[in-house]
């Protein structure tokens, strides 16, 4: 899950991280109290969406006067902003947040991450800031340093250390990025965060060590244990789809092909993903109904699937273990019932009462096409869909 901007310097700032004075706000009205709370003379105006690069499209304005945040935010609230992180679409801001202006002399990237190969959490650190890390990744690998903190001694002094040398920074700098690592790697874990990212982490004017842009990403799986954290969510920056499907406990994630599948167990939804790939398509979306899904859920998940207007084509992949399959061709054929079936189906049923669903949907009268394997059954619904 991820938040805000704001939220997430909200989220430090507990931690006695060093972010500077901000307000959000959702109204010009709101946008311009803000700014005379601040006191100026300098504020930055922020769009607060989730995604980043909002600088380079104008999401980011630095203004001298109460009236230019006034007219910064009558520009940018309801405006639809599209930067390199949210595709052509782009996304609507419905809030701002207004901060005092700081006096920037150098800038630099950090970010701490759950390292899988390691699995441990991993710092990344770059003297490069406010740039794209992929970027400085491609070009100047050598400009960027890695390390991972060992989870049963946490920071020590010589992670600050190596962090405060690769940003070239010494005396009372280098001991504020000691302690800030330290503050942040403290954070990462309480909160049972998957992604920190502080770019750029600034260097003052007056040589205080500033998080200017922050963005935080949460493991999932963990939010149970933090009810404050889930308060944060915004379902306005979230997949209409993929809201609907947590609400019925369904793995989905919305992509941008046009074959909708239904799959169970998530190594079968990457291989049904592939092979769909190999036969000349993508896939609408990833979607694991479970190991245990009612009849309920499938009609939920189908429901989903046909709800996306780029699906063009529904492949149904199902291995029956716990699962049985006819549940499975209950709940599909429920859900075609209840909601149409515009464009071409394809189910490929295996396993615990195969036969029985095999029967249910041949006395359905849908017109389902009925496929023996996986490869059979990603030729038939490619070809179906570019044969339609
Ligand atoms: P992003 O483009 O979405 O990553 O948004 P950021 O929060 O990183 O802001 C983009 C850029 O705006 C930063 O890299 C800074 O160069 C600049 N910026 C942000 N806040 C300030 C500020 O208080 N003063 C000045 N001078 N520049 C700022
Ligand atoms: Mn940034």
């Amino acid at each position: 899950m991820n938040i805000h901007e704001y939220q997430a310097k909200a989220v430090l700032a507990e931690f006695g991280v060093a972010v500077a004075r901000g307000l959000p706000a959702f109204t010009v009205e709101e946008a311009v109290k803000a700014a005379d709370e601040l006191g100026g003379p300098v504020w930055v105006v922020k769009a607060q969406i989730h995604a980043g690069g909002r600088g380079k499209a104008g999401g980011v304005k630095v203004v001298k006067s109460v009236d230019d945040v006034k007219a910064e935010a009558t520009r940018l609230l309801g405006a639809t902003l599209v930067t390199h992180q949210t595709g052509p679409k782009g996304k609507q801001v419905n809030r701002l947040y207004v901060e005092e202006g700081s006096a920037i002399e150098r800038e630099f990237y950090l970010s701490a991450l759950v390292d899988r190969t390691t699995s441990r959490v991993a710092f990344v650190v770059s003297t490069e800031g406010g740039m794209d890390i992929e970027e400085v990744a491609r070009t100047t690998p050598e400009k960027i340093l890695t390390f991972s903190i060992d989870p049963a001694t946490g920071v020590m002094p010589f992670h600050g250390r190596r962090v405060a040398k690769a940003l070239g920074l010494s005396g009372d700098l280098a001991k504020q990025a000691e302690s800030l690592v330290a503050k942040l790697y403290a954070a990462f874990v309480a909160k049972d965060m998957s992604l920190l990212e502080i770019n750029p982490l600034v260097v003052t004017k007056s040589q205080q060590l500033l998080c200017l842009d922050a963005k935080i990403g949460f493991d999932g799986n963990a939010l149970y244990r933090h009810a404050d954290v889930t308060a944060l969510r915004d379902l306005t920056e979230e997949d209409e789809k993929e809201i609907e499907a947590s609400k019925h406990d369904l793995n989905y994630i919305a992509l941008d092909g046009a074959i909708g599948c239904m799959v169970n167990g998530a190594g079968l939804a990457m291989a049904t993903m592939d092979i769909i790939k190999l036969y000349g398509m993508t896939p609408a979306n990833f979607l694991d109904v479970g190991g245990g899904a009612t009849k309920e859920k499938v009609v939920a998940a189908f429901k989903i699937i046909t709800s996306d207007p780029n699906v063009k084509g529904i492949l149904v992949n199902i291995f029956g273990g716990i699962m049985r399959c006819d549940i499975i061709a209950a709940g599909v054929v429920e859900a075609v019932k209840e909601v149409g079936l515009q464009v071409p189906l394809v189910v490929r049923l295996e396993g615990t009462n195969v036969e029985i669903g095999k029967q249910i949907l041949a006395d359905s009268g849908l017109n389902v096409i009925p496929a023996d394997d996986l490869d059979d059954a990603a030729q038939k619904i490619v070809s179906a869909v570019k044969g339609a």
